[in-house]
């Protein structure tokens, strides 16, 4: 607290239902300062995208989130979605109008492709407008997170006619996208699928079956809704081998879109549920609905990784948003809330009491969510510009290089962001005691909220196996070396920089683990499976440490040069220097317990015999 300070508010709480203030300013300094976006000018979309454009483009989204979604927020969880006799789903009070004011913003297709009614914008930023939404209104945000995925998925693997008809609806948010993949018997293994396709003489099929937790699978937001399904066309091979990826839209259109009749796929039920009580979790039952192939037969499950790895990027951001608002909150309320002393002595001996961000131990949770927060951010900003270069550069190595950076990071940025933004939600939640477990202040809600990002788009267990298992060794390990050589090649280029000594020592000695983990897996897993297993969490956040790590010394570089420059800005730049001393040491040293768990094996997870638990 700065001496002179203007007095705390009231010793009352005034803070009785959550705000939000959308971080405009955190992402601009992020896109210049830190990862120089003008570098960027040669892929298409960028040149035109100045900082000008970007921060009305922020602002904008900003203020949408905090006047129209934040106050919809609590409505969403109090109300959720009701379904009625014949099927129809409807979204909370307050919702259809949002998202008719999202539409007409054009937020959908901002950074679709300009060919299908997008407007081409860096994805970069539209990755940061995603933030906003989550931690403004994460149910509302699933809507058109889902079309998105659709988008992507189509562009990737739909035919031209496929493209012409659907794209320019979705981007347009006049039809809204599902993913159908989880069915009662099976969500992480999918080879156990049974819906069924049958080949139709006019080259579409009849999808038979029943999908459940289906995030938007009916709603009365958008004029129709897109199923992407994954099913077995009668004959293909049992296991993943035989899963092939259909087109299923809820009114089957035209050729020219004009909406035809009702497809014969309904929503059975809607799920009660811990959290995201805005979004419509359904079962939908498919009665020999009409369905269209999208890419080859029988390689549906690749098909689908475009929308999976779209969506898994976007759970990422999820975490990082609810650990965001939550911040904020936890923020405000301890400087509002009194109680107790000062361990110094009385910071205001004029009050009964001091507020409690005196307190150290408020202060630790405070500090340890906002030197997440902000590394965090970084590192979603970092790989969504490699989704642009892997999109829109001509040069194919460079295409390549950046590809190779969003597969290794994607489970990392999945798993890492949602289990530390859930336990971010709890610290905010406790900093507001007994309050934060009281509906009205919001807090108790992040929480549940928060809590689905770490199972749904493959839990985080399967996140870190997809990392150990996948990832790791994926075209020779050519994307791990990559990385590390980036990490490695930082710290020898500014370990002679005494200022910079308390942020790069820590990192290289993290990155030395991170190492001694790869090659400890490379000599013990080969062998015996389990070891790799057992510790791919410890590894996942092990990595994902290394990676927040590499984000704060990039922070802290772009902000030395920053506060060196005597601006307005540089009060907020030195709070992030100290921050970021907080990140080196009260986080990262966690790398060390990570190292020691991963290298203690498997035996003592594996010994009881089943029957013992
Ligand atoms: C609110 C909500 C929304 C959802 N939205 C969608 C949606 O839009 N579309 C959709 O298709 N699905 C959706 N899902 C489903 C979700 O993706 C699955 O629940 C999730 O993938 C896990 O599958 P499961 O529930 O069958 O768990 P299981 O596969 O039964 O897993 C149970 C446990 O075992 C672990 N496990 C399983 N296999 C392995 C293994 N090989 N190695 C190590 N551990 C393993 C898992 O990590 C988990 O902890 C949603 C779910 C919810 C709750």
């Amino acid at each position: 607290m700065r001496p002179g300070a203007p007095p705390f508010r009231c010793a009352v709480m005034s803070h009785v239902m959550p705000t939000y203030k959308a971080p405009v300013d955190e992402v601009m300094f992020l896109l210049t300062d830190v990862f120089h976006v003008e570098r960027y000018n040669n892929l298409p979309g960028f040149a035109e995208a100045t900082p000008d454009l970007m921060q009305a483009v922020l602002a904008e989204a900003g203020k949408f989130c905090e006047d129209v979604l934040t106050p919809l927020n609590r409505v969403g969880d109090k109300e959720g979605c009701r379904r009625h006799a014949d099927g129809s789903v409807t979204t909370p009070s307050g919702f259809k109008d949002a998202y008719k004011k999202f539409v007409v913003g054009g937020w959908i297709g901002a950074s679709a492709p300009i060919e299908f009614g997008g407007q081409g914008l860096p994805t970069v930023l539209t990755q940061a407008v995603r933030e906003f939404l989550c931690s403004s209104n994460m149910a509302f945000s699933m809507y058109p997170g889902l079309a998105l995925g659709a988008i992507a998925t189509i562009f990737a693997h739909g035919s031209a006619e496929q493209k012409a008809l659907y794209l320019p609806k979705l981007t347009a948010g006049q039809w809204s996208g599902t993913m159908n993949l989880t069915e009662p018997q099976c969500g992480t293994d999918l080879g156990l699928l049974r819906t069924r396709a049958v080949p139709q003489p006019d080259g579409s099929y009849k999808i038979t079956g029943t999908k459940i937790f289906i995030s938007a699978g009916e709603h009365d937001l958008a004029e129709n809704i897109v199923h992407l399904v994954l099913a077995r066309i009668d004959g293909a091979p049992q296991g993943t081998k035989g899963i092939s990826l259909f087109i299923v839209p809820k009114f089957l259109p035209a050729a020219n879109g004009a909406l035809g009749a009702r497809n014969a796929v309904s929503c059975g039920s809607i799920e009660e549920k811990m959290g995201i009580h805005g979004n419509a979790t359904c079962v939908m039952n498919y009665d020999g609905a009409s369905g269209w192939l999208m890419g080859e037969q029988n390689r549906g499950l690749q098909a689908m990784f475009t929308m999976m790895n779209e969506a898994r990027l976007g759970v990422g951001v999820q975490g990082l948003a609810l650990s965001e608002v939550a911040y904020q909150n936890a923020a405000a309320y301890a400087k509002e809330r009194f109680a107790g002393r000062a361990l110094g002595g009385a910071k205001f001996p004029d009050k009964p009491a001091d507020p409690i961000i005196v307190h150290p131990d408020v202060r630790r949770m405070l500090m340890t969510i906002r030197a997440f927060n902000e590394a965090a951010r970084a590192l979603v900003l970092w790989t969504a510009l490699k989704g642009d270069v892997a999109r829109r550069s001509g040069d194919a190595r460079e295409r390549q290089a950046a590809d190779d950076h969003m597969g290794l990071m994607t489970p990392v940025i999945k798993g890492v962001l949602t289990d530390q933004g859930f336990a971010n939600t709890v610290l905010a939640q406790q900093v507001f005691g007994g309050h934060g477990y009281i509906a009205e202040p919001g807090m108790e809600q992040f929480v549940r909220d928060a809590r689905i990002a770490m199972i749904y788009e493959g839990t985080n267990g399967i996140q870190a196996l997809d990392l150990v298992g996948r990832k790791l060794s994926k075209d020779g390990g050519r994307a791990l070396r990559a990385f590390f050589a980036e990490a490695s090649g930082y710290i020898k280029e500014h370990e002679a920089d005494a200022a910079m000594a308390p942020f790069v020592r820590p990192l290289g000695q993290a990155v030395a683990e991170l190492e001694q983990a790869t090659m400890w897996f490379t000599q013990h897993a080969l062998g015996n499976p389990d070891n790799a297993g057992s510790g791919a969490a410890d590894y996942m956040h092990l990595f994902g440490l290394v990676a927040l790590g590499y984000m704060w010394c990039l922070i802290v570089d772009a902000a030395k040069a920053k506060a060196a420059a005597g601006n307005d800005a540089t009060e907020r730049m030195t709070a992030k220097l100290a921050t970021a001393r907080f990140f080196m040491e009260r986080v990262l040293p966690a790398s060390t317990t990570h190292l020691a768990r991963i290298k203690a094996g498997a035996a003592s997870t594996m010994e009881l015999p089943a029957e013992a638990f």
